[in-house]
């Protein structure tokens, strides 16, 4: 997959595409990222890539010419199917679009800074608005960062086992499971028995049945596109409520 991003600050983008996994998969060819700066396709003595608002008001808006070249000049190594604006107006982020932006060849991705871009970026160039919450940030970099390294999850090969990327909060709809490491027993508490045992079914019912308890209890919201499998688990959980003792204090 290739992306490109525009921005007018690289190097806040260099050390998190060189680093970890990010860092590995770009040295490995499976995921190819370059950065464009528009202020190289800026004209007049100054490079100036942005200006005054129309009808007043604080802060500069940054101009139509530079990023419209900035795109088109990658016309040959980018298919420009899908150009996106990092933006808190956008579609806000979560697991199904990061699959979908995913799926593509490539993608092109626009930080803004200041108080964004002039509209018509938006409207006649840009072909998604991306928000990474209901928050306002000082530029678009960070959120792209956040694009880039959740979209490189889903290329295979990305993270080193399938299983992390399969079993992680909100690949199949729900949080991911508690996970507990060495040593079995820290000031008095507990790891659940069943981990400690070699039997992977029970293992896995216990995950998913912990996974369903964490989704009930934080983000209910989650709960509506469950596999009847899951229903049955969730009815289970639902039963346990009323019983004193369950197996979780019991583990405890
Ligand atoms: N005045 C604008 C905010 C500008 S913030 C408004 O109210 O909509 C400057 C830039 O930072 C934005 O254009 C965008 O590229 C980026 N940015 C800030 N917050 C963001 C968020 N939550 N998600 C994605 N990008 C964001």
């Amino acid at each position: 997959m290739r992306i490109d991003i525009l921005t007018l600050f690289p190097e806040l983008l260099e050390t998190p595409l060189r680093t970890s996994l990010l860092g590995r998969a770009v040295e490995d060819g499976l995921l190819t990222v370059a950065v464009t700066n528009p202020r190289d396709f800026a004209g007049g003595r100054h490079r100036t890539v942005d200006d005054e608002p129309y009808g007043g008001g604080a802060g500069m808006v940054m101009q139509c010419g530079p990023l419209f070249a900035a795109v088109e000049s990658l016309r040959d190594r980018n298919s420009l199917r899908r150009i996106v604006l990092m933006s808190p107006r956008g579609r806000r982020l979560d697991q199904n679009l990061v699959r979908e932006l995913a799926a593509e060849p490539d993608l092109v991705i626009l930080c803004a800074r200041y108080e964004g871009v002039d509209e018509r970026v938006s409207r006649a160039l840009v072909t998604d608005e991306v928000s990474i919450g209901d928050y306002v940030l000082s530029g678009g970099e960070l959120p792209a960062l956040v694009l880039v390294e959740a979209v490189s999850r889903m290329i295979p090969g990305v993270v080193g086992k399938w299983e992390s990327v399969d079993t992680d909060s909100f690949y199949h709809g729900v949080l991911g499971p508690p996970q507990y490491t060495r040593p079995p027993e820290f000031r008095g508490m507990r790891v659940p028995e069943v981990l400690l045992g070699g039997n992977h079914a029970a293992i896995g019912r216990w995950r998913r049945m912990e996974a369903l308890r964490a989704t009930r209890e934080r983000r209910p919201d989650l709960l509506e596109n469950l596999t009847s499998e899951d229903m049955d688990l969730l009815a289970e959980l639902e039963a346990e409520r009323g019983r004193p003792n369950t197996d979780k204090e019991k583990s405890q």
